[in-house]
């Protein structure tokens, strides 16, 4: 004997056993204002670092002879305080700089003002970057030499393949 499901045209709802319907619940007050739940996502980085819309987020240095990359500046996070931060990343140091002045960097290196920002990127700058020659030079072209005091790392001399001789990192 085939049983016909009974007519269902007349519930919009499912019916619960106790007979309540299983309405909509209604927890949207009218008068409170929704605040933007898209909370997730706090600023982004580029907003945060001062860059437009789809800049890259990476700039790097490469060798004047060989091409390779020398240097990286990065927009993001710094590994030491897991803080938003411009990233540098050189031939010998690593070095967290303030989110804030990414842009004004990121803009001289696309101009190619290396030497600028050398000059304004902490108190060492950019150790691939040779003052002299005006160029960046890679861990293969850049002599580096480092000094040892009584056996502690003392400091990292660096030669240009000119000859230009400097202190990278003290
Ligand atoms: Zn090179
Ligand atoms: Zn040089």
């Amino acid at each position: 004997m085939r049983s016909t499901a009974p007519p269902t045209g007349s519930a919009p709802w499912p019916v619960a056993a106790n007979g309540t319907r299983c309405a909509i619940p209604s927890t949207r007050s009218s008068g409170s204002r929704t605040v933007c739940g898209a909370r997730s996502t706090s600023p982004g980085l580029r907003a945060e670092a001062g860059l437009a819309d789809g800049a890259p987020l990476l700039h790097r240095l490469t060798c004047a002879i060989c091409g390779r990359t020398a240097v990286t500046l990065e927009v993001g996070i710094d590994p030491l305080s897991g803080k938003r931060a411009l990233v540098y990343s050189g031939l010998v140091r690593g070095e967290a700089f303030l989110l804030g002045g990414a842009a004004d960097v990121f803009a001289k290196l696309a101009q190619g003002r290396v030497g600028e920002v050398h000059g304004s990127l902490g108190v060492e700058g950019i150790d691939a970057y040779c003052p002299d020659c005006d160029r960046i030079y890679c861990s293969d072209h850049y002599l580096l030499q480092a000094e040892y005091d009584e056996g502690f790392y003392d400091c990292t001399l660096g030669t240009c393949p000119e000859g230009h001789r400097r202190m990278i990192d003290d």
